[in-house]
């Protein structure tokens, strides 16, 4: 027999979000994640994704994944500190660390549980971090995890930052204090005002982590946010995703050699949950090395982000203030922003509505994503299938 309070909780709990149009209907794709896709059964220009360098459909990832699966099997068959640490685990780590110029890096099973790992491996409830408002919701559920205090400061506000980070140095309440940011914030495709955040961290002796998903394979020739800034030295936690511009799946810390050690001690999803596929790890190695060897991928994937981001500009768009590919078309009303997603899918583009909560409210945009894989017919289509909507419904 079922619990009649969980049965209560969710009925009552699922109603009510259907009833306020939140409850989202996941749509399932038919094809592979690339410049185009299929969903019930109709082809769509995919600007929803996050495969910036169109790598997680590439022909040399899938054949060393295949090779990998061949030589080591399906799964890693246990976690890393049992007997679940493979060859590949550590050529990927190696190459990571090489590729992001720090002396050491250790792989998780994904971004998310990098969060998890990282942050509460070093923090405790004695100590305070520092939070941009805008950080990722595993930023977020990661300092919870560790106890220490968080504070948040105003989004990328320096001042407030600051006056903050005095604030909770000179109170003599916590032994450390770190400040943590996203390199890219998702939503509105700005940067992380690094050179000033790392000046802040050395004023007040602060721990710097940086979340860098959506920088690493976009900027800083592929290394990320902190490599384009000149700064590889001078952050203490960089951390990637493996499914974003690399394409697989996995995450990542890098670091000196003595915080990696540590989180091999001591970080609870290394210890507890089983190690990357050989697969995974495999097919992220050949993306490092593509990387690596050729900005070719990057260059395609910010010419297409430039070329999108001029045409929806120019037939009238308020494309807000981004400085990376990732490309939002602010619409403002919430249900407008809805009704707007709908029309571009029923005229054949795939762009999905972001609203409140995820944004402040009165903010609702449709995010594009435009990728390497994208060929100019794909965004000229899309750039006037926008246009004809906008047309629709008054927007422009
Ligand atoms: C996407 C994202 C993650 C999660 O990465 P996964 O590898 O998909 O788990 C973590 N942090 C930030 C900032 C992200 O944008």
């Amino acid at each position: 027999m079922s619990s009649h309070v969980l049965e209560n909780f969710l009925k009552e709990n699922l109603e009510d979000l259907k009833g306020k149009g939140l409850y989202n209907e996941i749509d399932t794709l038919e094809s592979a994640n690339g410049p185009v896709i299929k969903i019930n059964g109709k082809e769509l220009i995919n600007l929803s994704s996050n495969n910036y360098l169109g790598l997680a459909t590439d022909k040399r990832l899938i054949e060393a994944c295949n090779e990998a699966t061949k030589t080591y099997g399906v799964g890693a068959g246990a976690v890393r500190t049992i007997n679940g640490t493979l060859k590949v685990h550590i050529e990927l780590e190696e190459k990571l660390a090489k590729f992001k110029h720090t002396e050491a890096a250790i792989a998780y099973q994904s971004g998310f549980n990098c969060n998890m790992a990282a942050i509460s491996a070093v923090m405790d409830k004695n100590d305070a971090i520092l939070s941009d408002e805008l950080n990722h919701a595993s930023i977020i559920d990661g300092c919870r995890l560790s106890k220490a205090k968080i504070i948040r400061f105003n989004h990328s506000d320096m001042d407030d930052l600051r006056a903050k980070a005095k604030e909770a140095t000179e109170s003599g309440l916590y032994n450390k204090v770190m400040v943590i940011t996203d390199g890219v914030f998702s939503m509105d495709g700005d940067i992380a005002k690094l050179p000033e955040i790392v000046k802040i961290a050395e004023e007040f002796d602060l721990i710097t982590y940086v979340d860098d998903a959506h920088g690493s394979g976009v900027l800083g020739k592929g290394a990320g946010t902190v490599k384009h800034f000149g700064l590889s030295d001078k952050v203490d936690f960089q951390i990637g995703t493996l499914s974003k511009a690399i394409g697989v799946v996995g995450g990542y810390v890098a670091g000196k050699q003595d915080l990696i050690d540590w989180l091999k001690v001591r970080s609870r999803p290394f210890l507890f949950s089983t190690s990357l596929t050989p697969g995974a790890a495999a097919a992220c190695i050949e993306a490092i090395d593509i990387l690596s060897n050729s900005t070719e991928l990057q260059e395609k994937l910010w010419e297409n982000a430039d070329y999108l981001k001029q045409g929806l500009k120019d037939i009238g768009f308020d494309i807000g203030n981004s400085e990376t590919p990732i490309t939002p078309v602010i619409i403002g009303d919430e249900v407008k922003t809805q009704k707007f997603s709908k029309r571009l899918n029923e005229e054949g583009v795939y762009a999905k509505s972001i609203v409140f909560p995820t944004v402040p409210r009165g903010t609702g945009r449709v995010r594009n994503m435009p990728t390497a894989a994208h060929t100019k017919e794909m965004l000229d289509q899309a750039i006037s299938t926008y246009k004809k909507v906008g047309k629709e419904l008054g927007i422009i």
